[in-house]
């Protein structure tokens, strides 16, 4: 598959542009016309520069307002578009966009549509051009790719041929299948783009709220196995219109882009391969199609087991062990070469790393998941562009196979064991090997802080390099400000990460966002009567909270009391129960517990924003 990328994509000047899409990896790019008319570059600069860095210049983008048109505007829209032609042979370009008219179309009739398009497709030709023409989704009279095509055929000249863009057809919720009746001679180009599910006007979802693809809901996967079966081997080339990609960092940004390219390459094929081909029985066992378009797999994960262990750092550690003791942790001892301290309580592991930390307060440093081949989880992350994180081991220790996320958060590979164990553990104090009695406990989940710029960054990272699925995304009132939240998890809820968009860091420095790990217990209520006789500091939840919970829930009052008493959270549906209570944030991170009863899958998102609310009043009360 032929990568690309438009420049409109990206931050920087249209060299840093060019720079970044190079070193991440792209064959080819799209020029975005302002790119170009900004740039203190001449176009035979572009045109060598693109050639030193080994960048094909696939695309010139876009022309407007075209089609449809009186005959004064024709005239004056072909003198516009021989300007573009010549300025295209001094780049060295030989194709492109033409979207459909939204704004200066006043004759809606196909016979004339493809009159003046035969017209631009013949100037087009005498300068070795071809015309890729778009339907936009709000295109005023050609809003439909088939309407498109249609006078694409209706035409019939070779220097006229359609661009398929996934947001305008998704975003219209077209039919995709009809692609493969289009002449793959026909399709000059392919753009991607995914976005959220929004409801809103096309128009301005499309400007600012497209997303690399696994970074949003739109099903593209398929949209571009219609696309390989209909015969297209030219450029797949993201298009994507984002407030905050066009100011974040441009390298960055480019890598998180091609990731979304390598995993589309991946997921495509796959859908090819599950899918039936049209006309065939599926699991008919019919021999696998093969077409003009190769696509390139990576090495293949399932989702992760579950959590192996999560990791504070912290200079100071006193406040930390206090709090574990408190909840029921067991300490196992001290690594026996490192300044690693091991904490656990049934198959709950929580490392505290006293090296190098970064921050004296503790925050979340790593998280280990338990995959059944590290080695081979390792590998896909690293096709994925995932940054591998080095480890120093001594002789006979784990050798952990670990990349880092968007967020800086460390991701460890781990061997999986289906008892539960983690065979690393005879490495601290006395040699433990099993489990250490007491209560059953696992890691239930991991909330963590997103930096706004890297956030839809980190849903495509989990989702590719770890398998973990994105839940749709929800939104929860914080004194300072709202907070989006976005579940990633595995089919069976045993991994289970909660990502949070970080509010901006306040004037004074100070450091507002929290981070928790939450464990899951068989038992809450007596697990928090024992935290609070060994005297833990229990986030405290206002009284008003529980008077609302009663008229909600009409509570047994016994059950009332004894969730008000221990300042336990609780919430209902109609899956099951959840109970749940937060302790005090030392650093940016505290420590939730949580009983889930029945089939009750949720995170207690009721009680949100009473925990957001008390931690803000407890934040500016110090
Ligand atoms: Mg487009
Ligand atoms: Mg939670």
């Amino acid at each position: 598959m032929r990568t690309g990328i438009a420049t409109v994509c990206l931050s920087g000047t249209l060299k840093e542009k060019m720079q970044a899409c190079a070193i991440a990896g792209f064959d080819g790019i799209e020029i975005f016309e302002q790119d170009l008319v900004t740039s203190p570059l001449s176009p035979e600069d572009v045109r060598k520069m693109a050639a030193d860095l080994g960048l094909g210049l696939d695309l010139y983008q876009p022309f407007r307002d075209f089609d449809g048109v009186t005959p004064d505007l024709l005239k004056a829209n072909l003198r516009r578009a021989e300007a573009k032609f010549k300025l295209m042979s001094r780049l060295g370009m030989d194709t492109i966009l033409v979207c459909s008219n939204v704004a200066t179309a006043t004759i809606d009739d196909d016979a004339l549509r493809a009159d003046q398009l035969a017209e631009l497709a013949q100037l087009a030709g005498d300068h070795g051009i071809k015309v890729a023409y778009e339907a936009l989704a709000w295109g005023k009279y050609v809003n439909d790719y088939e309407h498109a095509y249609r006078l694409v055929e209706a035409v019939d000249h070779p220097n006229l041929g359609t661009c398929l863009d996934s947001f305008h057809i998704l975003s219209r919720d077209w039919d995709t299948a009809p692609i493969e009746n289009i002449n793959p001679e026909k399709i000059f180009f392919v753009q991607v783009a995914d976005a959220p599910k929004l409801s809103m006007d096309v128009l301005s979802w499309s400007r600012h709220y497209r997303v690399f693809p696994g970074e949003g809901q739109f099903e593209l996967a398929k949209f571009m196995g219609h696309v390989v079966r209909a015969g297209y081997t030219g450029p797949v080339s993201l298009e994507v219109f984002n407030d905050v990609f066009r100011q974040s960092d441009v390298d960055r940004t480019a890598v998180d882009a091609m990731r979304s390219l390598i995993w589309l390459e991946e997921q495509s094929a796959n859908w090819l391969a599950d899918a039936p081909a049209a006309g065939t029985v599926p699991g008919g066992g019919a021999p696998r199609r093969r077409y003009p378009m190769e696509l390139a797999t990576l090495p293949k994960v399932n989702e992760p087991a579950g959590f192996n262990f999560a990791e504070v750092k912290a200079d100071d550690t006193a406040q930390l062990e206090k709090l574990l003791g408190q909840l029921g942790f067991a300490f196992e001892g001290r690594h026996r070469t490192k300044d690693v301290q091991l904490w656990t309580m049934g198959q709950a592991r929580v490392i505290i790393n006293e090296q190098a930390a970064s921050h004296a307060e503790p925050a979340i440093a790593a998280l280990g998941f338990d995959v059944d081949s590290p080695v081979i989880a390792s590998a896909r992350a690293q096709q994925l562009k995932a940054p591998v994180v080095a480890r120093k081991v001594q002789a006979h220790e784990e050798v952990f196979q670990g990349i880092a996320a968007p967020d800086s958060t460390e991701i460890f590979l781990c061997q999986g064991s289906p008892d539960g164990t983690a065979a690393w553990t005879h490495e601290f104090g006395e040699g433990l090997q099993h489990p250490s009695a007491g209560a059953r406990a696992v890691i239930d989940h991991v909330n963590l802080a997103q930096p706004w710029q890297h956030f839809d960054e980190a849903v495509l990272f989990y989702t590719s390099a770890l398998a973990l699925e994105p839940q749709p995304f929800a939104e929860v009132p914080s004194p300072s400000g709202l907070v989006r939240s976005q579940v990633m998890q595995t089919s069976d809820g045993a991994v289970r990460l909660v990502l949070n968009l970080a509010p901006v860091q306040q004037a004074h420095g100070q450091k507002t966002y929290q981070e928790h790990i939450a464990f899951a217990v068989d038992d809450l209520v007596s697990t928090a009567r024992a935290a609070r006789d060994k005297g833990l500091e229990f986030l405290q939840i206002p009284a008003n909270y529980y008077e609302d919970l009663d008229a909600r829930f009409d509570l047994d009052p016994g059950f009332l009391a004894t969730l008000q008493e221990l300042n336990l959270l609780f919430d209902r549906d109609a899956d099951g129960e959840f109970l749940h209570f937060y302790t005090a944030t030392v650093g940016s991170v505290f420590f939730e517990m949580v009983e889930r009863r029945g089939r009750y899958d949720g995170y207690g998102a009721p009680n949100a924003p009473v925990r957001h609310a008390v931690q803000y009043d407890s934040l500016h009360r110090t």
